[in-house]
């Protein structure tokens, strides 16, 4: 066996500040519904033949996940889902959440009607948890009540940013990063309004409208989350490679701008993050899907961009072993690249430990403004 370093103690014991992430299950469903959570690109369920345990996040699920529940490591499939049967998604959110070492949840209200809101999860998880506000979500809220729209949407936006920490954007979604991101003017955004009104003001696909939410977003000025990459194929992935904000980016100020996710773009997130002061980048989502793999991934983020603007997060939604899961492979996966930096001699232990907290807290508790517990 392998002595127990100082920095293999510090990484099993660090809090970590999980900077994105939804609610978790509360209702009981079956294993269908289950399998497709482990599955984020495809919208269909899973074809017949296919199973979502037979994937890197399935194997991760059984690796990590089982021992939990009381099984051993790599359970059979089978066995996983028979224990996991035996609990409420109550229970498992308990359990989960309060095994993942976590301290603060920022928490995207915007997804999902049937899982855990902020103060459910800060109740479930026994840890703090605050929102992260959509802009979109708020475009639709003012798409629905009467008045100018625009005015309206700073009103919403002003009186729920006073209680969050940050807003998020989906744009990579709503028809994704290329062209036009400048402000548009109040004409447009009214005639823009009016047309969505006109067509029921549901699901905002209206790019003028899109640019006004950012750049409101901007304004507040608190951070600005964009989601970047790997998603559902609802968006296309090619439309949301970071390097398309470019222009935006240039002109995007002093607000902090914190990209998710990233991967497979996760070299040219990084690349962004060292070019402009007010760009960080996390690979929440990300590490859960790649298993094993992540520490490979973990290593990439640790390429280009500069130590001090890359945050933690696991992107968890609906099951509550996704919260837990994206603590215990980034414990593995930071753990593994830092060795071999500090046993080849390139790093001292001293500075691992240092870039350790830093990404688990440090840069997350500065950016959001977090006071310590
Ligand atoms: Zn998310």
């Amino acid at each position: 066996m392998e002595p127990v370093t100082e920095l293999a103690r510090h990484i099993e014991g660090v809090t970590l500040i999980d900077q994105h992430v939804h609610g978790c299950w509360l209702a009981a469903g079956d294993r269908a519904r289950f399998e497709n959570a482990l599955n984020e690109a495809n919208t269909e369920p899973l074809a017949e033949f296919d199973s979502g345990f037979d994937s890197q996040l399935g194997f991760a699920v059984r690796a990590h996940c089982a021992p939990v529940l009381g099984l051993p490591g790599h359970a059979a499939a089978e066995d996983y889902w028979e224990r996991r049967s035996r609990h409420s998604e109550i229970e498992l959110a308990r359990l989960f959440l309060s095994s993942a070492g976590v301290g603060d949840w920022l928490v995207d209200t915007g997804v999902g009607s049937d899982v855990a809101g902020v103060a459910e999860l800060e109740a479930l998880s026994g840890n703090r948890a605050h929102e992260i506000v959509r802009l979109e979500e708020v475009a639709e809220q003012a798409a629905q009540a009467p008045g100018d729209y625009a005015a309206t949407f700073g009103e919403i936006l002003h009186r729920r940013a006073a209680s969050a920490v940050g807003t998020k954007s989906v744009l990579a979604y709503r028809g994704g990063f290329d062209g036009d991101l400048t402000e548009p003017s109040a004409a447009e955004v009214a005639r823009a309004a009016s047309r969505w009104r006109d067509r029921g003001g549901v699901r905002l696909r209206d790019r003028v409208l899109l640019r006004f939410g950012l750049h409101q977003g901007l304004r507040l000025g608190l951070p600005l989350q964009l989601h970047v990459g790997f998603g559902d194929r609802d968006c296309d992935l090619y439309k949301a490679n970071p390097l398309l904000l470019l222009d935006f980016l240039r002109r995007s100020g002093d607000t902090p701008i914190v990209l998710l996710h990233c991967y497979p773009y996760e070299r040219e997130a990084g690349y962004l993050a060292q070019a402009f002061n007010n760009v960080y980048l996390d690979g929440g989502l990300s590490i859960n899907h790649l298993g094993a793999r992540g520490p490979a991934f973990i290593a990439r983020l640790l390429e280009m961009a500069p130590f001090r603007k890359i945050l933690y997060s696991s992107d968890g939604f609906g099951p509550a072993e996704l919260h837990f899961l994206g603590t215990r492979l980034w414990r593995n996966g930071i753990h593994r690249v830092l060795r071999g930096f500090v046993d080849a001699g390139d790093w001292s232990e001293g500075d691992a430990l240092r870039v350790v907290d830093l990404i688990a807290r440090g840069n997350a508790a500065r950016v959001y403004r977090l006071a310590a517990r």
